[in-house]
């Protein structure tokens, strides 16, 4: 069965309530969400009562709360240690994350692995896995995923070696896996309509069970561009049959596929994930996916 959802909103009142009716309302059986902004790291208590709300209108509405994902806030970086409180607060915090997530029930935090700013290479993938180690230790459960980044800057975990070098220096390896991002893949070099030759060389080195959820996202530049803008499903240069074969390549059937493409309109104010959702589940291209999605919302 296809898994498949997208990111959706959660604020303080209404917390993993909102979340969930933001997904049933694109049709979606799972969705991903962040705990607070993705760009600060403010973070609210949770509210225990709207957690089971939450809870009894997934099982409802057929989400298993097992394929639901969380995001932690892209400003936390645990591959420099050049600013030591910095690089303590970026553990402290994913620590506190990965708590509230026990206390959610969910099972998987999509974590982009840092940037090595002003330090080594090798240096930075190093203070990741001692990080990682130091969160897994002192937590339970949750299972941290290594997003596949784009190289922008001086991002890691550009490619396969730089996640296998992270993963091999974790000493529990049972809370480690992998989130791909086919948009972050094209634009780090890997030709996305040789999908399964990238799934070769994934399990070959790191595994290909290691795999728990993959970004679905089209991009808006060319392969090894090391841009990282993502494009909707379709319109951008990995194109949507190179997608649909991702999505329904049978190696990875019963992981959540997530879109974090963008919204829609003068204003990017309108949600693409209910036409993209359906459309994916037609697989077939639709050549007037934004004016539908802008007339959808307007009306
Ligand atoms: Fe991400
Ligand atoms: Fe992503
Ligand atoms: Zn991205």
């Amino acid at each position: 069965m296809l898994i498949i959802g997208s990111h959706v909103s959660f604020d303080s009142k209404e917390q993993l309530l909102k979340s969930v009716k933001e997904a049933i309302s694109y049709g979606a059986n799972t969705f991903m969400f962040y705990t607070g902004a993705p760009q600060n790291t403010r973070r609210c208590d949770l509210d225990l009562n709207k957690v089971n709300e939450a809870k009894k209108i997934m099982i409802e509405n057929g989400i298993n709360i097992d394929n639901v994902i969380c995001h932690a806030p892209y400003i936390v970086n645990i591959a420099s240690d050049l600013d030591a409180s910095k690089y303590d607060f970026s553990i402290n915090f994913l620590k506190q994350e990965v708590l509230r997530l026990d206390v959610l029930g969910i099972k998987y935090l999509v974590l982009h692995p840092g940037s090595s700013v002003g330090i080594e290479r090798r240096h930075a993938l190093e203070n990741i896995s001692n990080a990682l180690n130091k969160i897994i230790s002192e937590t339970n459960e949750v299972i941290i995923l290594l997003e596949t980044m784009a190289g922008k800057g001086t991002e890691c975990g550009v490619n396969i070696q730089e996640i296998y070098d992270i993963i091999e220096k974790i000493s529990n390896k049972d809370r480690i896996g992998v989130c791909l991002d086919t948009c972050h893949l094209n634009d780090s070099g890997i030709d996305i309509s040789k999908f399964d030759d990238y799934l070769d060389n994934f399990d070959m080195l790191i595994g290909i069970d290691k795999i728990k959820c993959v970004h679905i996202n089209d991009s808006k530049n060319e392969i090894a561009s090391h841009k990282d803008r993502h494009e909707n499903i379709g319109f951008g240069t990995i194109g949507f049959d190179n997608l649909i074969k991702v999505i329904y390549n049978e190696r990875l059937e019963s992981i959540p596929k997530i879109l974090e493409t963008p919204y829609v309109g003068e204003n990017k104010e309108f949600p693409p994930y209910k036409q993209e959702i359906e459309m994916i589940k037609n697989k077939k291209f639709d050549n007037s996916l934004i004016e539908n999605i802008i007339n959808y919302y307007k009306k």
